[in-house]
């Protein structure tokens, strides 16, 4: 296959993760943009192949066991445990770029210093992803203990880990072919496969899904070196734009949550505070409503936001929602849902269940673009969502959350809150929301209680 042949091919299925990335901004493009990467990387996959004459029973054996365990996962996979299975996929990347460079450095120990620098980044971070994410996958998966595991010393053992690493390394790339090469380049593989769990472990599990999105970076960075390793253009290519989105991610994440990547990573914050229990927050009279009370204050609205967040998730309560909206559009009422960037446990997670549900793109409306006009909405209905409404956030400088962006529904008219009990949230504090004196809480699982207001508003 002509050389020219490939690169047109690659720069076309490089064109084509980039505009899938891009569609992928939007809820009203995601799909297809997903869809337009994946044929990006068939295009991608179909053209090696070819290119390089490989033995293909082994390929095909790979494709196949590859093929069945992602279909199968993939059907499987309860929306909420989608962090744990990008965890695994990313874990899955990250392995791989290890064992390239090394069948790479296995098969031409005579490599140039470059390339031996590229192999250890590849080998190196590709080791950390694998381990980092499984202990990401059996935190977030309660196989093993969600808390943050510290101890005494640990960023002293941290850094004398990261400092063999890079003697090592330094050694490696000086020489890899010396006879002394290959034990370096086992220290390396060790090293790296320790430092994923020591780097992770230290991190609370409910920080788990920014972590996760950083490793997915990890992954990135570890495929775009073993591209260099190897010489494929489209592996760079790709693996840099996994890299820069995974960033990117974390950043905005990050940004949601009113926090700082070292904070995530060093602070153990999901598991002492949500060991708090909450139990010291705002105190005050609470006002619960009846599934008749909640359906005169909406009947007589002119406008309702539904504010969803996790629990929305656990109770599979997207299909309910909309028909609750659709009745409430029925009875001319303005509905819109308002989406905080972090609500749920993944990015994206109420767009991707509310688009399960045909919930209209246009009624989708961002957090930022809600608050200016929440003075003048009627209803609030918060589903589920408990941190991300939170005034502590805005006006409590001693709030672990404080300085978090949220959805300021306690400036709409009313406010009707629909959980289960006075839990906290994922940050594990009272919410002065359910205090307010606009504020009624509609105690239930979110989907029955919903599914009461329905019949309600069908007379049954
Ligand atoms: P929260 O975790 O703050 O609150 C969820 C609420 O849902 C709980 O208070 C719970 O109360 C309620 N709930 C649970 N199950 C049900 C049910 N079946 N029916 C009704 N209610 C239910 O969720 P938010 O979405 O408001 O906030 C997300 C939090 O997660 C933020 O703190 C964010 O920083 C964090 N986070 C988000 C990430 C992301 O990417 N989206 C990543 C990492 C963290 P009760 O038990 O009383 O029912």
């Amino acid at each position: 296959m002509s050389p020219l042949f490939i690169n047109f091919a690659y720069i076309v299925s490089g064109a084509l993760f980039i505009l899938g990335l891009k569609m992928l901004s939007s809820p009203a493009t995601a799909r297809r943009g997903n869809l337009l990467s994946a044929v990006g990387m068939f295009v991608a996959v179909v053209v090696t192949m070819m290119a390089q004459g490989l033995d293909y029973k082994w390929i095909i054996l790979g494709m196949v066991i590859g093929t069945v365990v992602g279909v199968v996962a993939a059907i499987k996979v309860e929306m909420t445990s989608m962090p744990e299975m990008v965890a695994l996929f990313n874990g899955f990347g990250g392995i791989s770029s290890l064992l390239l460079a090394w069948a790479e450095y296995h098969q031409h120990p005579e490599m140039s210093g470059f390339i031996a620098l590229v192999a250890f980044l590849s080998t190196f971070i590709g080791g950390v992803t694998f381990t980092g994410s499984m202990v990401a996958f059996g935190k977030l998966s309660g196989k093993i203990t969600q808390k943050a595991v510290i101890f005494k010393g640990q960023h002293i053992i941290n850094a004398a880990i990261l400092a063999v690493a890079l003697g090592a390394a330094a050694l490696f790339c000086m020489n890899p072919a010396s006879g002394f090469g290959y034990t370096l380049f086992i220290v390396i593989v060790l090293v790296a496969l320790g430092f994923g769990v020591t780097s992770t472990i230290p991190i609370g599990g409910a920080d788990m899904p920014v972590v996760i999105s950083l490793l997915n970076s990890y992954s990135g960075l570890a495929a775009c070196a073993a591209g260099f390793v190897i010489s494929n253009t489209i592996l760079i290519v790709a693996g840099a734009l996994v890299g820069a989105s995974g960033i990117i991610l974390t950043k905005i994440m990050c940004k949601a949550m009113n926090r700082s990547l070292s904070n995530v990573l060093f602070s153990g914050f999901g598991t002492t505070t949500a060991a708090a229990g909450g139990g010291d927050g705002p105190q005050g009279e609470v006002r619960p409503a009846t599934a008749e009370d909640v359906y005169y204050i909406l009947e007589a609205a002119d406008s309702v936001v539904f504010v969803p967040g996790y629990g929305l998730a656990v109770a599979q309560a997207q299909h309910v929602v909309k028909e609750l909206g659709d009745l409430l559009e029925a009875n001319d009422t303005e509905v819109s849902y308002a989406i905080h960037p972090v609500a749920g446990r993944m990015p994206g997670h109420m767009n991707v269940l509310l688009a399960e549900a045909n919930v209209p793109y246009d009624q989708l409306v961002e957090m930022d673009d809600i608050n200016p006009r929440m003075d003048t909405v009627d209803v609030c209905v918060v589903i589920g969502a408990n941190d991300v409404v939170n005034p502590a956030a805005l006006d409590d400088e001693s709030s672990p959350i404080y300085g978090m962006p949220i959805i300021e529904t306690h400036r709409a008219n009313t406010v009707i809150v629909l959980k289960r009990s006075m839990n906290p949230g994922f940050a594990g504090i009272q919410n002065a929301l359910f205090f307010a004196e606009n504020a009624r809480m509609y105690f239930g699982d979110a989907k029955a209680s919903i599914q009461d207001l329905v019949a309600e508003f069908k007379g049954d």
